[in-house]
């Protein structure tokens, strides 16, 4: 069978299957921050994608779609259930953020962890040519670099984590702390969002590993693995035809107008899940009313809230608790057919999403924790008018580069409601100084630049 010189493994594969007009099963490129930023790269290398195609229990073989190979890993229902939803999202996902929610530490889970990562290394293992570079994804699949080498000692392996790395402190919790510090050992180069995460990742090397260190390096007996931050970013270019095209520019106008022209539209975009914040934000929201500093007219909070993870438990009590806290809100301060809050519980195209941000006078990204937040970054990419403002958390990775947002310590709820109030009444040129200087970072340091870093520090690696 065909072997690429590229190959990506991540827990999905990037396409979803669709149904078109004539009941024809196609596959089409699928949404999520990940996603977005690898294909452009995959396409130009014509390269080979590992992955999960998403529903369980089904035998695929590789097929071609989106200009690249798609190689499916197969998942029983178990696999799922343990691996994904139970180790992945269950154990790792709360770890790593804070320990926002309680981690669950199941042995059985971790054993449907080793599987997997075995299988999607295989899986690699099978595609990748002689000398080919490898490029692992993500928080599922941390033990995959230790196994690819087992198997295949001429590859050079990459490994990006999307999520955080947690400092020593709470990783040291986890009872497989070790097994997953080798896992990525196993790589030549492992990739963070921040300058944190790497330094973390090597101090950890140091205490738990034995290992001896340098700087950002961590060395074995025979190599040595190198650490560093690579913040991912948006397709920019991308974003800003999108924004500027006339369709969307109406969309825009269409929902100020639907949402009754009030003074301040501010917009939520997440996926419903507690490291976002949400319901920290739509109090502080809430509070400008109960104050009486703000009236119904004139603003509106406008939340999406994408379907995330609902077989796992901790998102289904949020969701109860968001729907509930929007009920009451708006039950408290709406008037008729003017809801405070428009809470949408749904996903959106690019094309809505762009004009829903076009729309937004202050975009808020009040995240707890995240990795990056890739929402702050096209806001600010569809921004070529210098309208808008940015409510930004401290503990997302996107603050590390937008200095000139309006920064918020999000569990601050009244220093929340404060940066709230003056994103909301900020001057246009103040607003225009922020925002020109916020996209001259996003522009320039766009996802092809983060593929690119990457790519030339693994490729740099002996
Ligand atoms: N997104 C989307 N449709 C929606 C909501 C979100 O396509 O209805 C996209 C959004 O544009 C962004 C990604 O999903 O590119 C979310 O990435 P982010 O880093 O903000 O958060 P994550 O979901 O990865 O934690």
């Amino acid at each position: 069978s065909k072997k690429s010189e590229f190959v990506v493994v991540a827990n999905r594969l990037p396409v979803d299957r669709v149904t078109d007009e004539d009941g024809e099963a196609t596959w089409r490129r699928s949404p999520g921050g990940l996603v977005t930023a690898i294909v452009p790269v995959m396409q130009r290398r014509e390269g080979a994608w590992v992955g999960w195609q998403g529903s369980p229990d089904e035998d695929l073989e590789p097929f071609e779609a989106e200009g690249m190979t798609l190689s499916p890993v197969r998942l029983s229902g178990s696999d799922v259930e343990l691996y994904y939803e139970g180790f992945s999202n269950a154990t790792l996902w709360p770890l790593y953020h804070d320990v926002i929610a309680r981690p669950v530490y199941r042995r059985s889970l971790w054993e449907a962890y080793e599987r997997v990562n075995r299988r999607f290394a295989e899986a690699a293992a099978d595609v990748a040519a002689e000398g080919a570079v490898v490029w692992v994804q993500d928080y599922q699949l941390q033990l995959v670099p230790k196994m690819l080498r087992e198997l295949r000692p001429d590859l050079r392996i990459g490994f990006f984590l999307h999520i955080p790395f947690p400092p020593m402190e709470l990783f040291q919790q986890l009872p497989w702390r070790r097994e997953i510090l080798e896992g990525l050992l196993g790589a030549d180069l492992v990739g963070f969002q921040s300058r944190d995460g790497a330094s973390n990742f090597v101090r950890l090397s140091r205490r738990f590993c034995d290992l001896k260190t340098q700087g950002h390096e961590v060395i074995l007996d025979d190599r040595t693995v190198q650490a560093d931050h690579f913040p991912i970013s948006v397709d920019a270019q991308e974003l800003i035809t999108l924004s500027t095209q006339e369709d969307v520019k109406a969309r825009a106008a269409e929902i100020r107008e639907e949402l009754g022209n009030p003074a301040s539209i501010l917009l939520g975009v997440d996926r419903l899940d507690y490291t976002k914040g949400i319901q920290q934000r739509l109090q502080a929201f809430t509070e400008l009313f109960e104050d009486g500093r703000v009236k119904s007219g004139d603003a509106v909070f406008v939340q999406v809230a994408t379907p995330s993870r609902e077989r796992v438990e901790e998102y289904r009590i949020l969701r109860d608790e968001i729907e509930l806290q929007v009920g009451r809100a708006n039950g408290m301060y709406a008037e008729l057919g003017a809801p405070i809050i428009n809470y949408m519980h749904t996903s959106h195209t690019r094309k809505e999403l762009t004009a829903l941000y076009l729309a937004a006078d202050v975009m808020v990204v009040t995240p707890l924790r995240d990795g990056m937040n890739l929402v702050a970054k096209e806001y600010v990419a569809c921004h070529g008018d210098l309208k808008g403002a940015l409510l930004l958390s401290e503990f997302a990775g996107a603050a590390n580069e937008l200095h000139r947002a309006f920064l918020v310590n999000p569990y601050d709820i009244g220093g929340t409601k404060q940066r709230m109030y003056e994103a909301m009444h900020a001057s246009p040129a103040e607003r225009a100084r922020r925002m020109r200087s916020m996209r001259r970072r996003v522009i320039e340091h766009d996802v092809d630049l983060w593929a690119k870093e990457f790519l030339e520090a693994l490729e740099n690696r002996r």
